[in-house]
């Protein structure tokens, strides 16, 4: 049980000052108990003196007991005398004084009288009973006349002063008593409300917490001591307190830029990588168990390294944060863009009724770069390339979602950029055949697997004008795959500066052969790869081998398709000029296909368009074709170039690109590309094949 200091205080005083009045009390009593029984004593002596001295005179004058009595009665003037009782000397009762007040009544009278035999007590005052007696000897002790017995009533006056005394006294006491008690309340309130305060003031902030409060101190007392104890304990504390905050404070955003390095890229501020594997593991794990259903879009920027090279990183940087704000506009709450590396991103979106939601959110992203994005002073017309996989397709993991929707964006990327592909499972079989074909091109050149074919070219008037390489590669286990196969594989796969150094190097080996059975001014074409524009080492190459045949390069031609000057033709027109210098021809390969543009034929100098197979083929048929074919070949033929149809394979088609105006024929009808060693036979059947046409001309024509 909690007892207070308050309370404690008050007993301990009370008990005090009540122990202490009562002390005084009682001590008074007896003190005054004391002097009055000295005092009765003191003046019964002297009376009984005093009475006896004047009975001497009346025994010895006259012995008158009349006068002896009367004498007698000066005691009732004392009204505590009881008696008074002259004895003569030889102890007989000879006079006596009895007070009415104590022998009037019956029952008083039936007590003894005198009640103390006299002649035992000896002369003096002495106690006995309630009474106190005095005895006198009447004249000088030695011969004394007789005696004087005094009897005085002494317990009951005691008893009777005191009773007065306490009825004087105790109001006084008990006034005294309350006004002490009163003044040592107010004493120990006074005392104790500065340590209540405290109290109430520590309760106060261990309930708050708010320890930059402090308690007002007041006086100098202990409590003020102890008040200002409290404040300096709370000072340190309100300290700590601080320093450990900034601490955690510190702590905190040290934690939180730690985890924002970790897991978001500073860039785009997107979830990077590994924070969204980490996070798209579990989403997965979550739609195995729920049978939900789980869509990736995997992306890039179509010639985000172009723009790179061509504007500066700076630039580079901007488009991807704001292709990133772009792409983050299409998301709702629950789907996540994140920025996996470079130009590369992914987008999640969980939880999707359908597989029409990703497609048709492909289909947003693709459509909002229909327009170009402004950055500084740059307009940037970009696009995405798009590969698409869901969850369930691959079976709920995460390294073979990323893979298959990596896979599709890599059709995207095949199928001409700025668009967007559904994995599909036979992608995987061709991406198998990919990769094998990637490893055996490796191994091409040095298993001795590639050989080079030539397919001859016809001009309009019938002479053999050119003839193109073109590659050919057999492998044990793959068999014979078609350079539109492998070819695009080697220009992503890095193996096409090889094979383009094979293939110059044997052009420029089987020359000699050709210009044996083949007229002297015909050109030898060989195709080169845009990616060996980019990369600028087939100049450098190219002189090396002019250098060490000088005369080859007059009979050469160097056909190129149009996606190279897209990315540089600057760069592609130096290339030209050097080429066009050591006295080789340029050829633009499949004119009206792909990235082609009118305007380049302004800025390039070429010699040559070699107009694409698709319109030779449909020329027959789609009269669109033919009105195409038609502006092509007169376009070229008013700003001076020289053009070559390809993939001719009827009489029909070759007679009508003459009278169209075509300068060279190409096409299985002329001859099917074959090795070198059936040149001779082939030259044969080309000139015949011609002659044939020539013939049925004049046969139509009226002469
Ligand atoms: P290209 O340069 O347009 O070559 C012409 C393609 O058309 C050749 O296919 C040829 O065999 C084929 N062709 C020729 N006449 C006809 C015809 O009358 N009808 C039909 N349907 N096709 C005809 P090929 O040899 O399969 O080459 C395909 C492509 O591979 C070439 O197209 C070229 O872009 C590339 N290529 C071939 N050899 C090389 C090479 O040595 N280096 C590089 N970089 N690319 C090459
Ligand atoms: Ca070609
Ligand atoms: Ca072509």
């Amino acid at each position: 049980m909690r007892v207070s200091i308050r309370f404690k205080f008050l007993t301990i005083s009370i008990i005090s000052i009540l122990s202490s009045a009562l002390s005084v009390f009682v001590v008074s009593l007896q003190e005054h108990q004391t002097i009055y029984a000295e005092s009765v004593k003191n003046n019964l002596a002297a009376l009984t003196r005093n009475t006896a001295d004047d009975l001497l005179l009346l025994l010895s004058d006259q012995d008158d007991p009349f006068m002896i009595r009367t004498s007698l009665l000066r005691f009732e003037r004392y009204e505590h005398i009881k008696y008074a009782i002259v004895y003569d000397q030889q102890w007989n009762l000879t006079s006596q004084y009895m007070n009415p007040e104590f022998f009037n009544d019956l029952s008083k009278n039936s007590r003894p009288f005198p009640d103390i035999k006299a002649s035992t007590l000896s002369p003096g005052v002495s106690i006995a009973g309630d009474n106190m007696y005095a005895l006198s000897p009447i004249g000088e002790s030695s011969q004394s006349e007789g005696y004087l017995l005094v009897a005085h009533e002494y317990q009951k006056p005691i008893d009777k002063s005191r009773a007065e005394l306490m009825r004087l006294s105790l109001p006084l006491l008990i006034v005294v008593l309350c006004i002490a008690l009163f003044a040592m309340l107010v004493t120990i309130r006074q005392q104790l409300v500065p340590l209540l305060r405290l109290s109430s003031f520590t309760r106060r902030i261990s309930r708050s917490k708010d320890y930059s409060e402090r308690f007002q101190i007041s006086g100098s007392d202990e409590i003020s001591t102890l008040g200002q104890d409290i404040n300096m304990l709370l000072k340190e504390i309100d300290e700590e307190i601080s320093a450990n905050q900034e601490k955690n404070k510190q702590l905190t955003e040290q934690r939180e830029s730690m985890y924002r390095l970790a897991n978001y890229d500073q860039l785009t501020e997107l979830p990077n990588r590994r924070h969204i594997m980490s996070w798209l593991g579990q989403q997965l794990n979550y739609s195995k168990k729920t049978q939900s259903l789980t869509g990736i879009l995997f992306f890039d920027i179509d010639g985000f390294k172009g723009i790179n090279d061509r504007m500066g990183h700076e630039i580079g940087d901007k488009l991807l944060i704001q292709v990133g704000e772009i792409v983050r506009s299409y998301l709702n709450g629950a789907q996540v863009l994140a920025r996996l590396a470079g130009d590369e991103f992914i987008v999640v979106l969980p939880d999707i009724e359908d597989r029409s939601v990703a497609y048709k959110f492909a289909e947003q992203l693709t459509l909002s770069f229909i327009d170009p994005i402004y950055i500084d002073e740059w307009q940037i017309q970009t696009s995405l390339s798009i590969g698409i996989a869901y969850s369930d397709d691959a079976d709920y993991q995460l390294d073979t979602l990323i893979a298959y929707a990596d896979l599709a964006m890599y059709y995207s990327k095949n199928n001409g950029k700025g668009c967007m592909t559904v994995f599909q499972p036979q992608m995987l079989l061709e991406s198998q055949r990919r990769t094998q074909i990637i490893t055996s091109l490796g191994e091409a050149i040095s298993k001795n697997e590639l050989r080079l074919v030539y397919q001859l070219k016809v001009s309009h008037l019938g002479a053999i004008s050119g003839i193109e390489a073109l590659i050919r590669w057999r492998n044990d286990e793959l068999g014979n795959i078609s350079p539109s196969e492998f070819i695009p594989i080697a220009e992503t796969s890095g193996k096409i500066k090889d094979i383009t150094k094979w293939v110059a190097n044997q052009v420029f080996l089987d020359l000699p052969t050709i210009l044996q059975h083949a007229p002297s001014n015909i050109k030898v074409s060989l195709n080169i790869s845009s990616h060996d524009l980019r990369n600028g080492w087939l100049e450098p190459y190219l002189r090396e081998l002019h250098q060490k045949h000088p005369s080859a390069m007059k009979s050469l031609q160097f056909e190129i398709t149009e996606s190279s000057y897209l990315n540089d033709y600057k760069a592609a027109n130096r290339f030209f000029a050097f080429i066009q210098e050591a006295g080789a021809s340029v050829a633009l390969d499949d004119f009206g296909t792909g990235f082609s543009s009118l305007s380049y034929l302004s800025r390039i100098d070429i010699d040559t368009i070699k107009i694409d197979q698709q319109f030779i083929h449909n020329s027959g048929t789609d009269e669109r074709n033919r009105i195409i074919l038609q502006s092509i070949l007169k376009l070229s033929n008013d700003i001076g170039l020289n053009t070559c149809a390809e993939g001719v394979e009827t009489a029909q088609q070759a007679q009508y690109l003459i009278e169209k105006g075509c300068d060279h024929l190409q096409g299985f009808y002329f001859s099917i590309p074959a090795p070198l060693d059936q040149l001779p036979e082939n030259l044969e059947h080309a000139t015949k094949q011609y002659q044939l046409i020539a013939r049925a001309k004049t046969a139509i024509t009226p002469k």
